[in-house]
């Protein structure tokens, strides 16, 4: 049996005091992770609080050189957004290439990098754009937000209301896909922004994490062929039924290639 208080949330605020009355309090956004958590009795908490009427927590803004995306947008929406499309293509892209239709219409960013699966895509952007992520407390470079597997720098209750990607001169996403989740056995988003290159990995370790040696050679010379024969150690990487560690340090170097010829 299932055996929690639901509380649909009008505001962050309500979320927030909410959560700090409970004894063991989840917040609920698009569910697709959280739901089958609950299911499979992996998780049991004592209260769900429901994000999903909160209007601020939604919506896409584009200013001058930013993009700003709300914690409740939905993956189908950012990859439907002619906005979108038009300043940072490969988030569009990207969030395009999130799942099932099922799942690109329920799953929200927000809930995405909150939960931080080490194969998830969006951890690649905030990171690959040096993006920044706002929370009911406070803002959080994207370098210092995904901190280990699932685990993150929020504290507990604190809640991601959205994220500012700058928008890059140059950048594409692209991901070796699990065929049966589309979850990345590799991703990497690539992007120039004046002389900063950032080379984001996902899927290959345990979060997110840069691939500096890249990133300097991209510095001077944005090419395939600069970083054909830079490797990532397969050491720490992920080894499990899809693909052994060495299979995906090698996949790192043939991914971020394909990123850069995009880009
Ligand atoms: C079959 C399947 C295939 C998938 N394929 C992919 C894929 O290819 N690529 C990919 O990246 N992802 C994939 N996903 C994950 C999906 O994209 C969702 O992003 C992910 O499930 C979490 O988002 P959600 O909105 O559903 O969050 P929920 O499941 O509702 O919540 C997840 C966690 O985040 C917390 N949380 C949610 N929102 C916030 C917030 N605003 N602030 C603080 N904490 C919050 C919740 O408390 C919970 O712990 C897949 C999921 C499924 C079920």
């Amino acid at each position: 049996m299932y055996d929690f208080n639901y509380t649909q949330a009008k505001n962050v605020d309500e979320a927030a005091s909410t959560f700090g009355s409970a004894s063991d309090a989840s917040y609920l956004a698009g569910g697709m992770t959280l739901i089958p958590t609950l299911k499979q009795r992996l998780a049991a908490p004592s209260d769900l609080i429901d994000l999903g009427k909160i209007g601020d927590l939604e919506g896409i803004t584009v200013s001058g050189d930013s993009v700003r995306i709300g914690a409740m947008t939905r993956h189908a929406v950012v990859a439907a957004s002619a906005e979108v499309q038009k300043a940072i293509p490969a988030l569009a892209k990207l969030a395009g290439g999130i799942g099932d239709p099922m799942v690109r219409n329920r799953g929200t960013m927000g809930g995405s990098i909150a939960n931080n699966d080490p194969a998830a895509d969006y951890p690649a952007a905030v990171v690959g754009l040096g993006a920044t992520v706002h929370t009911s407390k406070r803002d959080i470079a994207g370098d210092d937000f995904f901190t280990g597997m699932f685990e993150t720098a929020l504290e507990p209750g604190e809640i991601v209301t959205g994220v500012t990607y700058p928008i890059p001169d140059k950048a594409a996403y692209v991901k070796f896909p699990n065929p049966a989740s589309r979850y990345a056995i590799v991703g990497a988003f690539v992007s120039k922004t004046g002389g900063e290159v950032r080379v984001a990995v996902t899927g290959a370790g345990p979060c997110v994490f840069r691939a500096d040696e890249m990133e300097k050679a991209l510095a001077g010379d944005f090419s395939a062929k600069a970083i054909e024969n830079i490797k990532v150690p397969a050491d720490g990487l992920n080894s499990d039924i899809h693909a052994t560690a060495e299979y995906r340090a090698n996949l790192v170097t043939v991914i971020a290639k394909r990123a850069v010829a995009e880009a």
